[in-house]
């Protein structure tokens, strides 16, 4: 059997991999053993979990694997240490994931899907529309990857590289219960992006997760947000902000809004007043981010970053400059993979 027609083991819960065992005649505890392999000592075979009675791996082996995906490509920024990565799932598929360290600890940038399909007009990863969602194991492999790579302990996840982790909401639940409870990363060291699916956001409140919400705005105008992100179309900003407005009322959680800036776009001082209509005096984060160009769309970053930043605290919005990071390499979501797929 090829590598990828064997189930992975890596993704399966302790109760099914309990289950597995005692399916092929081993105790159940056989089933911990191999969940502490798995998850706890993250091991890449079978053949490594020497505990493991030789008969049982061999069983194993015949239909099983544990696989987190082949680190194909890897760029290493040298003036901060960010590592992007490139990796090849088991059908030839291809995600990236961006490891970033801070001073509080090292933070993993995932993927959620194989391209995407909300084709906002300033971003990478939807130009080929998309190609499939990534399984919960194919998403928290990155972690393992990343881990095993680099040497360094993932303690935060931000789910903002390529796709829409709510246009994969199942999947990425699961994904989050086992970066939680398998991985131990607190829930609050993660933190979920959506572009605004407000249906995708109520379903998220009603999970009553601690994780951190962050809605990637980028303009206060409805017909400006719609000719950047068609998603706006959908889902108008006042439906957007009451959904915001909800997820904090039941999760207790302060909703970040993403604002990337596109230079005669969103960067305007008419842009700030009107953001300050839309959240002055309720809770609110503003994340601004300096574009990232994309070869394929015109867009130009905004040389206004930090005027627009004094504008934002003119009229008491909070907001903070997202640090560059991995800025020598190709780290907006999707452009490593469009650069080697060319
Ligand atoms: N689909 C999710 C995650 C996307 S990536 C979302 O839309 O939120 C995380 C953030 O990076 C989003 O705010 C996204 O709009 C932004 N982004 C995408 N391409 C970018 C680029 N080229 N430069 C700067 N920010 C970008």
């Amino acid at each position: 059997m090829e590598q990828n027609q064997k189930t992975n083991l890596f993704g399966m819960t302790e109760q099914e991999l309990r289950q597995l065992a005692s399916d092929l005649g081993e105790k159940p505890f056989r089933g911990r053993q191999l969940y502490d392999w798995i998850y706890g000592k993250k091991a890449s075979s079978l053949d490594e979990m020497g505990n493991l009675p030789g008969k049982f791996r061999e069983n194993l082996a015949k239909d099983y694997t544990v696989f987190t995906g082949d680190i194909e490509r890897k760029q290493t920024d040298p003036s901060d240490g960010t590592i992007k990565y490139l990796t090849r799932l088991a059908d030839g598929e291809h995600v990236e994931s961006v490891l970033m360290s801070y001073e509080h600890g090292n933070s993993l940038c995932v993927s959620t899907q194989v391209g995407c399909n909300m084709g906002c007009t300033f971003c990478a990863s939807g130009l080929g529309g998309k190609v499939r969602d990534l399984t919960a194991g194919e998403i928290a492999g990155q972690i393992v990857s990343a881990e095993k790579d680099s040497g360094r302990k993932v303690s935060n996840i931000v789910l903002m590289g390529m796709g829409e982790p709510l246009d994969n909401f199942d999947e990425v639940m699961d994904f989050i219960r086992i970066a939680n409870e398998d991985l131990g990363i607190g829930q609050r060291h993660i933190t979920l992006s959506t572009c605004g699916l407000v249906p995708g956001i109520e379903r998220l409140a009603d999970k009553n997760l601690q994780i951190n919400l962050a809605v990637s705005l980028h303009s206060p105008f409805q017909e400006e947000r719609a000719r950047i992100m068609p998603v706006a179309r959908a889902y108008p900003i006042p439906q957007l902000i009451a959904a915001c407005d909800d997820y904090f009322n039941r999760t207790g959680r302060r909703v970040t809004y993403e604002y990337t800036l596109i230079d005669g776009v969103n960067d305007r001082p008419e842009d700030a007043a009107e953001l300050k209509k839309l959240l002055g005096g309720k809770p609110h984060h503003i994340n601004l981010i300096p574009l990232n160009p994309v070869t394929e769309t015109n867009h130009k970053r905004s040389n206004n970053v930090n005027l627009f930043a004094a504008e934002l605290k003119k009229h008491h919005l909070n907001s903070t400059i997202r640090r560059k990071n991995g800025g020598n390499i190709d780290a907006a979501c999707g452009q490593l993979r469009r650069n080697s797929m060319r």
